[in-house]
């Protein structure tokens, strides 16, 4: 069981790291300040997020295998290769050395999964009652190819948007567990790492716009895209990918499949001419292959995302409050 002492940087903190930390985390075993680097190109990406997911194990993926993934999918979305991530753990006293070494088995496999190398990590206790078990930061570093740029402000008229599959699935997946509701189908979190999928598209042709549809889901991003390009965007209802599972639950919670966090799907701006190849090749990936053009770009009103309803009525598609559940990710 994690105590205060583990957290004090003495004895013990060193038993904890070298019995539990550094068997699973191999690459963060260097005793140094810090991690020297070799860094093939110049032009980086880098990022970080904390991770307090509550709770910490779902259907589908954990907090281990949601802060690698996560951090190594920002770095995917710039259109970078991820290479090294650090991991930090914030641990609650009284935490079960059982659990803390499932997350890091969890995150170590799929680091490799990811192709990152964790390099450098840290660990803090905190008195119990002071943190939920525990919390996790990772910062990322990936390197971006010559002449490659991919961002949420690359967006024309002319594109089209493409998902790479159904959406909702990781805050519906979360919030069941946490919950405890027992749907007749259960649906798992998206979890996954995705620059692969990215680099077969980058392969295909070529993608203006990208960025992952997590917190604030489909319709955060979509703003966010419309807004950062200073395009308008048109979406139909009818073509957006939603599992049963997850309508289902947010017919029952009155919610919108739209505004629900999402850890493995993420939304691409492609020309239209390019759009074939590519969701052909899309599809040929574990990850993509339900993708699905959803809409088009417009010139129209700036910063605006509006949807097609199958009556063929037009609404138009509010930026989430942020309000919906704490601690999804
Ligand atoms: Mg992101």
């Amino acid at each position: 069981m994690i105590a205060m002492a583990h957290g004090g940087g003495g004895s013990r903190m060193l038993d904890l790291l070298e019995e539990i930390v550094f068997p699973l985390i191999d690459q963060a075993g260097e005793p140094e300040d810090a991690a020297a680097l070799s860094l093939p190109g110049t032009r980086l990406a880098y990022t970080t997020d904390s991770f307090v997911v509550k709770p910490i194990f779902f259907p589908g993926g954990d907090i281990g295998k949601l802060a690698v993934c996560g951090t190594a999918n920002d770095l995917a979305m710039r259109g970078a290769r991820p290479l090294y991530l650090t991991l930090a753990l914030i641990l609650e006293e009284g935490l079960s050395f059982g659990v803390l070494q499932k997350v890091l088995e969890s995150a170590a496999f799929w680091a490799k999964e990811a192709g990152v190398k964790i390099v450098a990590g840290d660990t803090k206790v905190v008195e119990r009652g002071a943190a939920d078990s525990l919390y996790i930061n990772t910062s990322g570093i990936g390197v971006i190819p010559e002449g490659r740029e991919v961002s949420i402000k690359g967006a024309e008229p002319g594109d089209v948007l493409i998902v790479n599959g159904f959406i909702g699935d990781h805050e519906t997946s979360v919030l069941s567990e946490r919950e405890g509701f027992d749907f007749e189908v259960a649906v798992d979190s998206d979890c996954a790492p995705l620059y692969g999928l990215v680099e077969r598209m980058q392969q295909a042709g070529t993608i203006h716009a990208l960025r992952d549809a997590t917190r604030g889901g489909l319709a955060a991003v979509l703003r966010e895209m419309a807004q950062g390009s200073g395009i308008a965007i048109e979406l139909s209802e009818e073509s957006i990918p939603v599992r049963e599972g997850v309508r289902g639950v947010c017919e029952m919670l009155g919610l919108d499949p739209m505004l629900l966090a999402n850890e493995g799907k993420f939304v691409a701006a492609v020309p239209e001419d390019n759009a074939g190849p590519m969701l052909a090749a899309m599809r040929f990936h574990p990850l993509g292959q339900d993708a699905a053009v959803i809409g088009k770009v417009l010139e129209g009103r700036k910063g605006e995302v509006s949807i097609l309803t199958p009556l063929g009525s037009h609404r138009v598609v509010r930026m989430p409050s942020g309000e919906n559940f704490p601690r999804i990710c």
